[in-house]
């Protein structure tokens, strides 16, 4: 008995202590952000509600969730979970919460024309909030300041969006792209390196033309500062990358090269060239388990977007959130989506089911599974809405919805060292978590109810959030 509670007694102070050290009180919110805002108070009670807690763990009923000062303080059945007098109460009777969701590769800007992307911070910042996104990480950008801007400007109270884990400019070797820098070799891919992450940035993407020599040096010069890098690679082949210690891999196994027969070293094929080993590949066979392998034993975290690759792949239904494009936007991607649809001999017909099984293999075999969803291509993937659709295609790819959503929250708080603070509803982390309409646990597409989403504790409408940029994403 004596041993009982004094073990009670060293769990609440280790409970008490690790929300002092884990969790952040939201800061003062500038009139922008508060414009947005549907629930403010120090309590809030919300009861009822169908408790999705990020881990896997089955959905549990009837439960009563307390936030408080921008934390989770409680989480407990209703009949014994008191709500603090005073206590904003929300009742979600038939609704559910889950934690905001934590996406990957994320943008700030948008193709906008030949080869031009458009600089988007402003209106999706605010779409990726009212979509339930709470955390992100941009997977490279191409203006230099723009997400370490957004990121402090976040941070602050100054604008509404979800906590950004901020990239550089992209890493990359010689290229076609008018926004993007040339390295000039190793020291220069360092150089780089340091001037960023001086200058604030917390990411590195490294892309499809680097060499070997550039990769290391800047995964070198990257892990010295504390800092990860991911690739989207294609001269570097998924194996080479990972003996060099990357931390992460983007787009899942679509841009891997290891299995191009006459690959010559620091050379991109072509990304076809490659997409065609990808598609032919059995995911039972041995030189797939053994890269799998490979990718596991050096911790290398894989980043699905298939939400990207859906909008290449003909039969796919049109993608959410098309109607906040400026209509010039939205012309410009009808006219891609009509294309696609008329393009009977597409690789993407059976690369795409193909990538959704490898995905879901590597995940099945242990690997670090996470998710984004990848605004580039040829338009049509719609910050907010798309981060939905990357939850459902999980599912279509074959996992239960409370692994697409541990997948879209957990894991992504895990790959980047913020799973302390966010990515499951527990009490002691930050109350970053979305209201639902539904049960995605039942039904994934119920993940498109939004109707609340709680970043620090505060929440946000999301109907106020789309409408606020409405016809005008593409602008600014
Ligand atoms: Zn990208």
């Amino acid at each position: 008995m004596r041993t009982t509670i004094s073990l009670h007694f060293i769990l609440a102070i280790v409970a008490t202590f690790s929300i002092h050290v884990t969790a952040q009180r939201a800061p003062q919110l500038s009139p922008a952000v508060r414009a947005y805002v549907a629930v403010d108070a120090t309590v809030v009670a919300l009861t009822h509600a169908r408790v999705i807690d990020g881990t896997g763990a089955a959905p549990r009923e009837d439960q009563t969730l307390i936030i408080r000062d921008g934390n989770i303080a409680a989480i407990g059945n209703f009949a014994s979970t008191e709500v603090p007098a005073g206590a904003h109460t929300i009742d979600l009777t038939g609704k559910s919460a889950i934690p905001g969701l934590i996406m990957v590769h994320e943008h700030l800007y948008y193709p906008n024309g030949p080869g031009v992307y458009g600089q988007l911070g402003e209106s999706f910042s605010r779409l990726y909030l009212s979509g339930g996104v709470t955390t992100m990480r941009t997977g490279g950008n191409v203006n230099g300041f723009m997400d370490l801007n957004m990121m402090r400007l976040v941070e602050s109270g100054q604008k509404p969006g979800p906590a950004i884990d901020a990239t550089a400019p992209y890493l990359n070797g010689p290229n076609t792209f008018i926004q993007m820098r040339t390295l000039k070799g190793p020291e220069d891919a360092r150089r780089q390196v340091q001037y960023w992450t001086d200058e604030g940035a917390t990411s590195l993407k490294t892309y499809m033309q680097i060499t070997r020599g550039e990769l290391a040096a800047a995964i070198n010069e990257a892990h010295r500062r504390g800092i990860k890098v991911t690739g989207h690679l294609c001269s570097v082949t998924y194996a080479e990358a990972a003996g060099l210690g990357i931390d992460n891999l983007e787009h899942g196994f679509f841009p891997a090269t290891d299995f191009v027969t006459d690959k010559k070293p620091d050379q991109c094929p072509g990304q076809g060239v490659g997409q065609k080993t990808i598609a032919a590949l059995d995911e039972n066979g041995a030189p797939f388990k053994n890269l799998v392998q490979t990718l596991i034993k050096a911790n290398v975290a894989l980043t699905s977007t298939l939400t990207v690759f859906e909008t290449f792949t003909p039969g796919r239904p049109k993608p959410p959130g098309l109607e906040v494009l400026t209509p010039q936007l939205r012309e410009q991607f009808e006219q891609n989506y009509a294309r696609t649809a008329q393009n009977k001999d597409s690789l993407y017909t059976t690369l795409f089911p193909k990538a959704m099984a490898l995905e879901r293999a590597f995940a099945k075999a242990g690997g670090l599974l996470i998710a984004g969803t990848d605004p580039t291509g040829g338009g049509g993937v719609i910050p907010g809405f798309a981060n939905q659709r990357q939850v459902e295609l999980l599912v279509d790819a074959g996992f239960t919805p409370l692994e697409a959503i541990s997948i879209s929250t957990l894991n992504g708080a895990r790959y980047l060292g913020r799973d302390k603070t966010v990515g499951s509803l527990v009490a002691g982390k930050q109350a970053d978590l979305v209201v639902i309409n539904g049960n995605p646990a039942a039904a994934i597409g119920d993940v498109r109810k939004v109707e609340i989403v709680f970043k620090q504790g505060v929440g946000y409408d999301p109907t106020k959030l789309i409408a606020s940029v409405s016809g005008k994403a593409g602008i600014w």
